[in-house]
């Protein structure tokens, strides 16, 4: 399916891209892939003081990192570019020269001095209009042409019609909204540096660009009664607004640094997955069908829709993001959960694990253990440790030995199990029968089962919260299991 449909993701590169940034970019790419449109990705770097091209690579990568691939933009090309604004000037100038021919727009040559004496006055008297007072609307055009000529320091402001009236828009998640004709200012398009003022590049970026709907932060929403004058002026067609709601920190308040990681590559560090990251971000603000959660991002890209964002202010909720990262671990294969997550995190905890030295029956019943532990990444590496250390290295948990091991009648315990698992010959060492080598013990002993496998556990693993036992001591293999109880019989009484 293809469509006219062509939605924009326009970040400032004055920041790394945060949260509620990252869901706007989620908004516009799902539904460009809903509808079959194209997703343009475009840096608004026209404030020169804040942007910087380390920004725009960090952004990039960001998006990437996220899966959102642009159809059109930086390093991809197409049609419509250039597609960052400080290369598309000529294109500003141009649209500025031609509404300024065409009497849509004129030279303000007020000084910042005069414009505030007006503002002052106006306030003073009470105006019901406070913006600015059209002083230099009604200067002869010939006149106007003569002092831009001689030099004379200069704005270009955008003239709106006479009687426009009230600007109504249908905006796809507020609905109707009007803003008062009273709002409408001759505003600025072009400062006198020659510089052109973000209401008007974007517009006129979002026309030539062919854009269709506006998704973005409802903090644009204000701005929106200007862009549709520049539209309009421009003889443009006014396409959608979707403005979306703001993400509030679980204080109310809006999200903020004050709340912890903000920026998208801080929670790539910390060990989210993509995949999750991306579902819980589309959540914020839309609904598939009200109470699905899990959401993969090809139903996301099939199923978007701007009639199921809500108008309310969603809530981040980092608890619920790290729900959905274990749930997204938890349905990985085993072969997929062990190159994504296992050995990385093996390699980054700095234990040694080579994929070659087991087959994939010993990597996939490791996986199978250590997978319903793993809530974030890094877990799995600890979860793991016990089955890559031996009897000479691995770690006793000081506490775990304390309770499980280092008290009266466990030595008499390892012994029976010593003995247990020794009958066992190196080619039957399997779980199952690992479990039922150890299963008559505490009977055998007259000890409590908890007791006595708290004791192994130990002895094995070092800790008591290791994964079950049976297919813990499969993968540590009988020689070393057996060596382990050696060792730890010494600390046992
Ligand atoms: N560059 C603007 C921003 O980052 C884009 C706003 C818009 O989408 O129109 O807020």
């Amino acid at each position: 399916m293809s469509s006219n449909v062509r939605v924009r993701f326009a970040p400032s590169p004055t920041g790394k891209l945060h949260i509620g940034g990252a869901r706007t970019a989620i908004y516009n790419w799902a539904f460009a892939r809903a509808m079959g449109g194209t997703f343009i990705l475009r840096i608004d770097d026209t404030d020169p003081t804040r942007s910087t091209e380390e920004n725009t690579q960090v952004i990039l990568r960001a998006m990437r990192w996220l899966g959102l691939d642009w159809d059109e933009g930086p390093e991809v090309g197409g049609d419509y570019g250039p597609y960052a604004q400080t290369e598309r000037l000529d294109l500003y100038r141009e649209a500025a020269e031609r509404l300024l021919a065409e009497g849509k727009a004129y030279p303000c040559f007020c000084t910042p001095e005069q414009l505030e004496a007006d503002r002052k006055a106006a306030q003073e008297r009470k105006d019901p209009f406070q913006g600015y007072q059209r002083r230099c609307r009604d200067i002869d055009p010939a006149e106007a042409r003569a002092r831009m000529d001689a030099g004379e320091p200069y704005t270009l402001r955008i003239k709106v019609p006479e009687g426009r009236g009230d600007v109504v828009i249908d905006d796809a998640v507020h609905g109707k909204v009007v803003f008062d004709a009273k709002e409408l200012d001759d505003f600025v398009i072009f400062r006198s540096d020659g510089t052109p003022t973000y209401n008007f590049a974007t517009v006129v970026d979002d026309a030539l660009m062919g854009i269709t709907h506006v998704i973005r932060g409802d903090d644009h929403l204000s701005n929106t009664p200007r862009q549709v004058m520049v539209y309009e002026a421009l003889g443009a067609p006014v396409p959608t607004f979707a403005h979306i709601s703001m993400i509030l920190g679980a204080d109310g308040k809006k999200l903020s640094k004050r709340h912890g990681a903000t920026s998208v590559e801080e929670y790539r560090d910390a060990g989210y997955l993509s995949d999750a990251f991306v579902n819980y971000l589309a959540l914020l603000g839309w609904s598939l069908d009200g109470e699905t959660t899990v959401i993969p991002r090809d139903v996301l890209a099939r199923e978007f829709s701007l009639e199921r964002i809500s108008k309310n202010p969603a809530t981040f909720d980092p608890k619920k993001l790290d729900w959905m990262n274990a749930e997204y671990i938890n349905a990985m294969d085993d072969a997929t959960f062990t190159d994504q997550i296992m050995l990385p995190q093996l390699e980054a905890a700095g234990i040694s694990a080579v994929r070659a030295e087991h087959d994939d029956v010993w990597w996939n019943l490791l996986a199978s253990i250590v997978r319903p532990r793993t809530k974030m990444p890094a877990d799995a590496a600890s979860v793991a440790a016990p089955v890559f250390a031996t009897a000479a290295t691995l770690a006793y948990d000081e506490k775990s030995v304390a309770k499980g091991l280092a008290k009266e009648g466990m030595g008499t315990i390892l012994d029976a199990a010593r003995v247990a698992l020794g009958t066992l010959p190196a080619d039957e060492w399997k779980a199952a029968a690992i479990d039922a080598a150890l299963e008559p013990l505490p009977e055998a002993l007259d000890a409590k089962k908890r007791i006595v496998f708290q004791a192994i556990r130990v002895a094995e693993c070092g800790n008591m919260v290791s994964p079950p036992l049976g297919e813990t001591m499969e993968l540590i293999g009988r020689d070393d299991c057996l060596a382990r109880i050696d060792r730890a019989r010494e600390m046992a009484l």
